[in-house]
C-alpha cells in the first residue's frame, strides 16, 4: 500500500516536473545540458532565476551550412559524412556518421524551431508530433534549402521509403573482423542491382561503413564469394566424411538417451557428459 502511494507520488511529481519543463520550453528556455549541433547553451537571468537559452555557436553553425550544401550536392548521408570527414570538418571532435548527418539535416532547430521532447527519454525513439513543444531559436539555414534537403532525404536515404535488403542471414556476421582496425564487419550495400536484379552485397569494416575511409581504409569482399570460400573450407577440412559419420553416430546415441529421459527430471549429468563427448569427437576445436 505504502509502495503504491510512493509510486503515485513519484509519478505525480514526474508529471509536474515535465509540465514545468514544457512551460520552460514554451517560453524559449532550453531544458537539458547538451545543445543540438549548431548551438551552445547560454545562462540568462530571469525573475524566476537563471535559465538556459540556446544561442548560435558560429563555428558549428558554419559546419551545419556546409553539411546542407554537401548533402544537396552529394549522394546522400553516407557520402556527406565521408566528405566532411575527409576535410577534417568534424562533429564535436567525432567523425560524422550517416545517422549523425541525418539527425542534423532533419532537425527543424536549424530553421528556427527546435522541438523540445521530440525524442523519448532514451534519446532514441521519436515521440508523436503532438508531444513536441516547439521552441523558437535563431535560424541557421534558409527554409528553401531545408525543404529541398527534406525532399531529397525521402528519396535518397534508406529507412522510410527504400526497399529493404532481403533478410537472408549473414553467415559470417559477428565473426569477421577487419584486419586493419579490428572492428567487426557488416553488410555493405550501395542499393545497386546486379544482372539478376539482386542488390550487391559485400562485407566491409563497420568503421569504414559508418564514417568513411578516414576512420579505416576498409576492405570490401562479396558476401557470396567469402561465404562459399569458408563453407568450402569447412566442408573439405572439418566435415570430412569420417567426421560426419562420427557426429551422426554420437548424436544418435545422445538422442536415443535423451528420448528415454523422463521429462523434467534430474539425471542431466549423464546427458551433458554424453554431449561433451560428442562435441569433442566432432572436432569442434578446429
Ligand atoms: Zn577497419
Amino acid at each position: 500500500m505504502f509502495e503504491l502511494i510512493d509510486q503515485l507520488e513519484s509519478e505525480t511529481s514526474g508529471v509536474r516536473k515535465r509540465a514545468g519543463m514544457a512551460e520552460n520550453a514554451r517560453q524559449g528556455y532550453f531544458n537539458g545540458s547538451k545543445p543540438p549541433f549548431g548551438f551552445r547553451v547560454e545562462k540568462v537571468a530571469t525573475s524566476a532565476g537563471p535559465k538556459n537559452k540556446l544561442v548560435i555557436e558560429p563555428t558549428e553553425a558554419e559546419l551545419v551550412r556546409e553539411l546542407f550544401r554537401q548533402y544537396l550536392a552529394g549522394g546522400g548521408a553516407k557520402s556527406t559524412a565521408r566528405h566532411m570527414n575527409q576535410r577534417g570538418l568534424l562533429y564535436r571532435k567525432h567523425l560524422w556518421t550517416r545517422d549523425l548527418v541525418l539527425r542534423v539535416v532533419s532537425d527543424s532547430g536549424v530553421v528556427g524551431t527546435y522541438n523540445w521532447d521530440r525524442l523519448d527519454s532514451g534519446g532514441k525513439r521519436i515521440r508523436p508530433e503532438s508531444d513536441w513543444i516547439p521552441m523558437a531559436v535563431e535560424r541557421i539555414v534558409d527554409d528553401e534549402i531545408f525543404q529541398m534537403v527534406q525532399e531529397l532525404r525521402l528519396r535518397r536515404d534508406p529507412g522510410r521509403n527504400s526497399r529493404r535488403l532481403p533478410s537472408s542471414p549473414l553467415f559470417l556476421a559477428g565473426l569477421l573482423r577487419c584486419s586493419l582496425c579490428g572492428d567487426t564487419c557488416q553488410l555493405e550495400s550501395s542499393g545497386k542491382l546486379d544482372a539478376n536484379g539482386e542488390p550487391y552485397r559485400d562485407y566491409n569494416c563497420r568503421r569504414f561503413c559508418r564514417s568513411g575511409k578516414e576512420a579505416c581504409a576498409g576492405y570490401r569482399i562479396s558476401v557470396d564469394t567469402l561465404d562459399s570460400a569458408i563453407l568450402g573450407h569447412i566442408a573439405e577440412h572439418v566435415f570430412t566424411a569420417e567426421r560426419c559419420h562420427e557426429i551422426l553416430r554420437d548424436s544418435s546415441k545422445t538422442s536415443a538417451f535423451s528420448d528415454k529421459r523422463p521429462p523434467n527430471n534430474a539425471g542431466s549429468s549423464n546427458a551433458s557428459a554424453t554431449n561433451s563427448a560428442s562435441a569433442s569427437s566432432a572436432g569442434m576445436s578446429v
